[in-house]
């Protein structure tokens, strides 16, 4: 009790937050799940709310490191049983989880928008494919198969078998704090792995959700567990550990950067997905008002917190001033609010550092040149939240740091081009690799861009954001590392070869 009141005594310092102690007793504090038993490690974070800073969701446990260590421990014992379990109760688990996020979507989705700041009918979509990675993923434990094949040497078989990767750390960001998880943690367990899955400090209520579904499913203690706590103390002993087989990550190059240079001094298998600087290209015989469409859901769904989010947006100059009335107005028009109100299209931002962030993206824009057509202000609304407008810049060009750099802010570039190819050009200039799109009405034009675009996924007359579930995810350059995630492209990482040379001796005549 002691410890218990001197940590609360320091997070009330750290955080500013007064909390009276003699209210302690009353609180609960959300914990993590370790070797199948709900526990709690010393320190706790709390959990606000982005649209009403003075909703406070919770209060989340954050593990220390001892309780990791046993964690990974746990992980190991567990992966061995589950690797046995027959592929039928497999895949039962896994059809249960997904199901049970289908059914719960609206429930968890609202939990989700508040801790996130989605729009409703963005967070309970989310949980819904969420659910659909357990579905599609409880599928795929019934579709494992190896190959055979003959040897060049006499009397000789050889089999490639696959067989699971072991511990898998899987570390999400709070931008999609289900659905990201839900990709890496489906595939991992389908394939006999085990999970140890630190989530963003940002979103612990939607990591919660799900561990309680999956903590129901008569699994080895084990097999799966959540750890919270800071990417930088916690996430970062966990990558350092040699006890981990595999990292899953996604997040910011930066940290996934230093991610990748301690993975490596243990040869541990990585797979990341990182930041983006997506474009879209508006053809000179663009259908207008599909390129709007587009352009508005590409540059601000989830309030541009998308790693394929369309930030740059290169124009044909023989559509570019019908194109910039259209899209300004229809920008204005999108209305901010609170996230959990129905007729809200853009939520606030995440936190206070992002809205600052922005904010500074729209002074350096400004600087640089461009012309800000709408937006770029913090707004004041009824409940205090991190609200800002969505924000359009004119006059850019593809040398300015807001056209180089991911803002993951509502703030879209447009930039003017003369000719299909000096589009395409802009579209590969950037460091990054994840998503392209092209609005056209020619055939020709859009299997020229899906051949020459340099990224991961290409886009025809659709918006960069809005991908299935089914077929492989990724970018190139500085978005993506390791091999794809999602479809049946998952196991390439959730899984590890082993060639297998079986001579049967000389047949007798
Ligand atoms: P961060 O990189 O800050 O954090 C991602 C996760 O890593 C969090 O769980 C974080 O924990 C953890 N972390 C932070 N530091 C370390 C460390 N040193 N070692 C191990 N783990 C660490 O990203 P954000 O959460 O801010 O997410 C936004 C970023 O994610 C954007 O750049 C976006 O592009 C990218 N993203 C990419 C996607 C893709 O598929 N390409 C999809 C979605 C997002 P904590 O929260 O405690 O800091």
């Amino acid at each position: 009790m002691a410890q218990k009141l001197l940590t609360t005594v320091v997070h009330a310092i750290d955080t500013g937050i007064f909390i009276f102690l003699t209210e302690m007793h009353k609180m609960k504090i959300n914990k993590n799940f370790i070797g199948g038993k709900w526990v709690l490690g010393e320190k706790y974070i709390d959990n606000i709310n982005p649209s009403d800073i003075n909703d406070n969701i919770g209060f989340y446990t954050q593990a220390d490191i001892d309780q990791l260590e046993l964690a990974l421990d746990t992980a190991k014992t567990a992966q061995k049983q589950w690797a046995k379990v027959g592929l039928e109760k497999r895949y039962d688990i896994l059809s249960k989880i997904g199901h049970e996020l289908i059914n719960e979507s609206s429930r968890i989705g609202t939990i989700l928008s508040r801790e996130e700041g989605k729009t409703l009918a963005e967070g309970k979509g989310e949980v819904y494919r969420s659910g659909q990675f357990f579905t599609y993923y409880a599928a795929e434990v019934l579709r494992q198969k190896g190959e055979t094949f003959a040897s060049v040497r006499e009397n000789i078989d050889i089999g490639i078998y696959r067989e699971p990767l072991g511990v898998v750390a899987v570390i999400s960001p709070w931008n999609f704090p289900m659905a990201t998880a839900a990709w890496k943690i489906a595939p991992a367990l389908a394939f006999g792995n085990s999970v140890l899955w630190k989530p963003a400090n940002l979103t612990p209520a939607s990591a919660i959700a799900l561990t309680e579904i999956i903590a129901k499913q008569n699994v080895p203690e084990g097999l799966f567990q959540l750890i919270m706590g800071s990417g930088s103390e916690l996430g970062d002993a966990l990558v350092r550990n040699p006890k981990v087989d595999g990292i899953s990550f996604t997040g910011s190059l930066d940290v996934g950067q230093k991610i990748l240079v301690e993975a490596s001094k243990n040869m541990t298998k990585i797979q990341m997905e990182m930041g983006s600087k997506n474009a879209l290209v508006v053809s000179e015989d663009a259908d207008i008002d599909i390129a709007v469409d587009a352009s508005v859901i590409g540059a601000f769904g989830g309030t541009g917190q998308k790693c394929t989010a369309s930030s740059r947006i290169v124009v044909d100059e023989r559509v570019y001033d019908e194109f910039v009335e259209k899209f300004v107005s229809a920008t204005s028009d999108l209305r901010v609010g609170n996230a959990l109100c129905e007729d809200t299209q853009i939520g606030p931002v995440v936190s206070q550092t992002q809205l600052q962030s922005n904010l500074d993206y729209i002074k350096l824009g400004v600087y640089e040149g461009a012309e800000l057509a709408c937006g770029g202000k913090q707004l004041s609304l009824l409940s205090d939240g991190y609200y800002q407008s969505p924000a359009v810049f004119l006059k850019t060009n593809n040398t300015m740091q807001i056209n180089r750099e991911e803002m993951f802010a509502p703030i879209a570039c447009v930039m003017k081009s003369g000719s299909h190819d000096e589009s395409l050009a802009i579209v590969n200039d950037t460091s990054f690799g994840l998503m392209s799109g092209i609005i056209t009405k020619s055939l020709a034009r859009a299997e020229h861009f899906r051949k020459e675009a340099k990224t991961g996924c290409v886009m025809v007359n659709l918006p960069t954001a809005g991908t299935d579930y089914h077929v492989p995810f990724g970018g190139r350059g500085s978005s993506s590392f390791g091999s794809r995630e999602q479809g049946q492209y998952a196991q390439e990482f959730y899984t590890s070869l082993k060639t297998v040379y079986k001579f049967s001796g000389v047949a007798e005549s």
